[in-house]
């Protein structure tokens, strides 16, 4: 990139939401929630700027515009998350090159990812994504499908569950609670059951404080940080 005032825009906009990560966790007492930093649909000069800033933690959703990235950016020390929607002749490429998996929804897919996640490599670290609306649109398993799933995600020893993640309808009905908050009472449902989990990867650029509020470990951001796609 030739423009010279990029590289001090994401540098302000990435001031900025840290600052938004902090205020939001200090008004309701909670604990500043990682930054995952939503880099899908941007070059790979957005991520070393961010790099060299002190962000690690990176998100892609498509698989071979994520593998390239990963690739021409071997030199750096990323964590790199897989949130897109997972096909079943992808999961090769997702266990060989990612740290985390945000959107595993099928044990078809969960089997796949463990059978194929490298030997040398740590267990894959990965969230169940819930449908938190039962949007028709949208991935992820409906809440009574969450238990089910994580006690069979128990019998994959290279796959570790980590936690649960939703992206909530946008324009939401009125006469519904808070999503954030009914993933975390899944969360806790699970807990109760035996199979605690420690990530709740939810909140994205229009709505992280509400996600905070309601106990997000991880917000997703990718339009607050890197402008729009
Ligand atoms: C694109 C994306 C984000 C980031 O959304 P913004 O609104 O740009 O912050 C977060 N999570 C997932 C799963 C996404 O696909």
């Amino acid at each position: 990139m030739t423009d010279e005032k990029a590289p001090l825009t994401l540098q302000h906009r990435f001031g900025q939401v840290l600052t938004r990560l902090e205020q939001g966790a200090r008004q309701c007492q909670r604990p500043v929630p990682a930054l995952l930093a939503v880099s899908k649909k941007k070059p790979v000069e957005d991520i070393r700027t961010l790099y060299r800033l002190g962000q690690r933690r990176f998100g892609e959703s498509y698989v071979q515009e994520a593998v390239d990235k990963i690739q021409a950016l071997s030199d750096l020390d990323i964590e790199w998350h897989f949130i897109g929607p997972i096909q079943s002749n992808k999961t090769r490429t997702i266990a060989e090159h990612f740290q985390w998996v945000h959107s595993l929804e099928r044990e078809k897919i969960a089997r796949r990812l463990n059978d194929q996640r490298p030997a040398d490599l740590p267990p894959l670290k990965v969230c169940i994504q819930v449908n938190i609306d039962a949007e028709d649109s949208k991935s992820g398993v409906t809440p009574q499908q969450v238990l089910p799933l994580a006690k069979a995600l128990k019998a994959l020893p290279r796959l570790s569950l980590e936690g649960l993640m939703c992206i909530p309808d946008a324009t939401p009905a009125p006469d519904q609670t808070d999503p954030f908050q009914r993933l975390a009472a899944l969360a806790e449902d699970l807990k109760q059951a035996g199979v605690p989990v420690s990530t709740l990867s939810m909140g994205m650029s229009s709505d992280l404080e509400t996600a905070i509020a309601a106990g997000s470990t991880l917000v997703r951001v990718g339009t607050a940080l890197f402008g729009a796609r």
